[in-house]
């Protein structure tokens, strides 16, 4: 770092104070805190405006996937700006790139995806689908069938309609949320909620609170189930083997739609196009965004099951949705070029047979840490705990009080060491770096990890906090 690029940065972190309002953040807090200043990004590296470098392991926000500064995307979108930078496909209008896109969708999609909704964003995904899915069930002449049923502490977005289906009460509580006719059940946390049970014990318990559920609310009530394959921003929280199998059986029992919100699990995140190839299920939409560009450019969308699209084909009657950027043309060609990528470079079988594995064996080891109660993931998706007394099994670990701000000190450690990762209340640490990580890239993330968590233990131990 030089002293002129301190003081730029200075001043820029001024201006951002000034008139920036940033997402989910406290404003009361806008002057005293800093905000790093990220200028450049290359492969897994980003660097900020003091020269300092970082490993990505969150991927920008779970989202690049093929790592930064890919030159044919941005030829591609240069391209495609330079040929037609916009037009809709409202009215009777569209564009190659979404033709084309929209085909591609379909190809790499389980065989029962024929079709594709367009939208901005992820937010703007799971809006779509809870229109969609009562628009559905309202051309099938069962218009009373309204509820759409989700998890606490899920995360679709943060719109009207995804926050609703997110199950987060802080963003509920802003804004009169949930809307009406959705409803929360439990997550399936093992660590939450499986003491004294095995995972697969507790996995059937979580799919049975969707039985019950259906039941107190009357089946012919209730449209559509929603949950991440994995949820992502609520934890990095994997359900047990057992839970995703009888969910389905319970939504085909009742006739329920089951909708797969893939925003961080599409793309290769845990080693398939899609997580519910993953676990084996099959979803009538699938909400995807965040990988499908890998951020290049904000794009969005819905898969559309045969049995949603074969009715609102033969019932007829116009789905009054749609957004002006639904098929953006530049969106359309980055998302192309990323898969293209994805594709040539074979990530996706990587992750699932190679790196995936690979980083799961470095990072599930680092459970042995004395700060580390438990280290779990799947595919390129991580979580662990930070805790003050690590017990016999996880349920009996002794967390850290919150007013020691433990996992924020690992935090800045970690930024120290060179490694970014996102903290969860409870001093959870997580990661979904780009999947385009080597066997090498994996262990030198893992060493920064291990020195930051080395380096908040000593200052534990020295300040008594242990
Ligand atoms: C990020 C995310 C969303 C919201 O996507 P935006 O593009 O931020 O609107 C929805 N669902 C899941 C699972 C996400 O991770």
């Amino acid at each position: 770092m030089n002293a002129n690029d301190h003081i730029k940065t200075q001043q820029l972190q001024n201006a951002d104070a000034a008139r920036h309002l940033h997402p989910f953040a406290d404003y009361s807090k806008k002057n005293e805190q800093t905000s790093r200043i990220i200028v450049k990004g290359e492969g897994i590296y980003v660097w900020d405006s003091e020269g300092k470098r970082f490993l990505d392991g969150m991927a920008g926000l779970w989202c690049t996937n093929v790592g930064y500064g890919r030159k044919r995307i941005a030829d591609a979108v240069h391209q495609q700006m330079t040929q037609l930078c916009f037009y809709n496909t409202f009215f009777q209008t569209t564009h190659v790139p979404a033709i084309e896109l929209a085909a591609k969708l379909v190809d790499i999609s389980p065989d029962h995806f024929n079709h594709v909704f367009f939208t901005g964003s992820g937010s703007e995904g799971n809006d779509t689908v809870v229109r969609l899915v009562r628009h559905y069930w309202e051309r099938k002449g069962q218009a009373q069938r309204q509820v759409i049923i989700s998890r606490l502490n899920a995360y679709h977005g943060s719109t009207m309609a995804g926050a609703s289906l997110g199950g987060w009460p802080s963003m509920h509580k802003q804004g009169g949320l949930p809307l009406p006719g959705i409803v929360h059940i439990g997550q399936p946390s093992y660590l939450e909620g499986g003491k004294g049970k095995t995972p697969e014990e507790f996995g059937l318990e979580a799919a049975s609170w969707l039985e019950q559920k259906i039941l107190e609310l009357g089946a012919e009530n209730v449209a559509a189930f929603i949950g991440e394959p994995v949820q992502g921003a609520g934890g990095v929280i994997v359900p047990p083997s057992t839970y995703w199998p009888e969910i389905q059986r319970i939504c085909d029992k009742y006739e329920i739609l089951l909708v797969a919100d893939e925003v961080i699990c599409g793309f290769g995140r845990i080693g398939h196009w899609f997580g519910s190839q993953h676990f084996g299920i099959k979803p009538d939409l699938i909400t995807f965004a965040k990988g499908v560009t890998s951020g290049y450019i904000p794009l969005g969308g819905v898969l559309v099951g045969d049995r949603i699209a074969t009715t609102l084909i033969e019932k007829g009657g116009e789905f009054n949705h749609g957004f002006t950027y639904s098929g953006h043309p530049v969106g359309c060609v980055a998302a192309l070029e990323n898969i293209r990528i994805l594709e040539e470079e074979e990530l996706i079988d990587q992750v699932r047979l190679n790196t995936g594995p690979y980083l799961q064996k470095k990072f599930q080891a680092l459970a042995d840490h004395p700060l580390v109660g438990n280290a779990e993931g799947i595919g390129f998706l991580g979580g662990m705990n930070l805790v003050r007394h690590k017990g016999a099994t996880v349920h009996d670990n002794i967390p850290f009080d919150a007013s020691q701000n433990v996992g924020m000190m690992c935090r800045l450690n970690m930024l120290d060491a060179g490694v970014i990762m996102r903290l969860m209340p409870g001093d959870r640490l997580l990661t979904s770096p780009p999947l385009t990580m080597t066997h090498a890239d994996i262990d030198e993330m893992i060493s920064m990890i291990t020195s930051a968590l080395d380096k908040t233990f000593d200052t534990l131990k020295q300040q008594k906090m242990l």
